[in-house]
């Protein structure tokens, strides 16, 4: 089998690792309490912070993103929790709650709608919960909700904690950790930071692990209190996946050598308004509404008389790769993931395709 070249895999996750990435998961190992790992692991809380716009740790895992949701719920939610649910990782988030045998309460809207900060600012108000759990960028959707003014409004509340899923956010689209203060932001590896997968990676406030530390069955794995005092002095927790943090360390120095978090949400930025020019002038309507639609994952309505089967397969004949819809919208939407290392320029050439196919 051969593969396709690098450019051409727009699923939205996994997608594709660029070849000077992947080139750095054949080096030897090393051992996970050498010094040789102290260094790898210290060398990359910085860049990591720049990633996440964070002065706090870092916390790397070797798990998929997840199992930092699994986290969130296990050490930032008290009793109860408001989960808001707008596709199908957000559900996920909610089930994940209850899964960790606490109360969930639900904000469900359409998929292809976001939740407008006054939405939550009444559920708030009608019911109390210790924490709210929300996806930034809804993968399955394709909507990018309002995290900012979401967390201005949680901040209203006393002592009610924020738990975003940013996983297709973090290092595609802007997300401040410390100024929008989140108290859990997460991602993984294999979405806008282009890596294989099985790294997820999150940060926590101050009030986040002190809640943490009053909170019984924690768990093990995902315990954030010893998780943060083993990174602090950069140590893993177990042994770690070593080639995987071998292609973060990778990554994170071409992120920085091409001008930093900032430049990489730029490109994103373009490769999104790229597929909003060309869906105006096909015709071809976006599931979300203008002004809500994330940078790195677009989710299109497939027009009438056309299926998506047949979109996604007519690509995969020219060697291309897009995701179809996700559960429910499985036959009525495709998504392309623009995201991590991919360009404005192979974009063009997969939307000239497209044109063939959806108009
Ligand atoms: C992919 C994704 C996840 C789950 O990631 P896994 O690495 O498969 O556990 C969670 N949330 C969002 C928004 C995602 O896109």
């Amino acid at each position: 089998m051969t593969a396709p070249a690098f450019g051409r895999f727009f699923l939205p996750g996994p997608t594709d690792v660029h070849p000077e990435v992947l080139a750095a998961l054949v080096r030897p190992m090393i051992g996970h309490r050498s010094g040789a790992m102290e260094r790898l692991l210290q060398g990359m809380q910085l860049p990591l912070a720049r990633l996440f716009r964070t002065s706090r740790t870092v916390l790397v895992g070797t798990t998929s993103a997840t199992g930092f949701m699994e986290l969130a719920a296990r050490n930032g939610v008290r009793r109860r929790a408001l989960s808001l649910v707008n596709g199908s990782f957000s559900e996920r988030f909610a089930k994940l709650v209850q899964a960790c045998g606490k109360e969930c309460l639900r904000l469900d809207v359409p998929p292809g709608c976001a939740v407008e900060p006054d939405m939550l600012r009444d559920a708030l108000r009608r019911s109390p919960v210790d924490a709210v759990t929300v996806v930034h960028s809804e993968t399955s959707t394709g909507v990018l909700q309002d995290l900012e003014a979401l967390a201005a409004v949680v901040r209203e509340f006393d002592d009610v904690l924020l738990l975003a899923d940013a996983v297709t956010s973090v290092a595609g689209s802007p997300v401040e950790t410390d100024r929008w203060q989140l108290d859990f932001a997460l991602t993984g590896s294999q979405k806008a930071l282009a890596l294989p997968p099985g790294l997820a990676l999150g940060v926590a406030s101050e009030r986040m692990l002190e809640r943490a530390k009053t909170l019984p069955n924690r768990g093990l794995y995902f315990d954030l209190v010893s998780f943060t005092e083993a990174t602090v002095k950069h140590q893993p927790t177990n042994t770690p996946a070593i080639s995987l943090l071998y292609a973060l360390e990778t990554q994170l120095a071409r992120i920085e050598r091409d001008g930093g978090v900032e430049a990489r949400w730029r490109r994103h930025d373009a490769m999104r308004s790229r597929v909003e020019a060309w869906s105006e002038q096909r015709g071809v309507p976006y599931l979300p509404r203008e002004g809500r639609r994330s940078w790195t994952v677009s989710c299109l309505k497939v027009p009438e008389g056309k299926s998506a089967k047949a979109i996604v397969g007519g690509l995969k004949e020219a060697g291309w790769t897009i995701g179809a819809g996700y559960g429910p919208l499985k036959e009525t939407t495709i998504r392309i993931g623009h995201m991590g290392d991919h360009t404005v320029g192979a974009l063009e050439e997969l939307l000239a395709l497209l044109d063939g196919l959806m108009t």
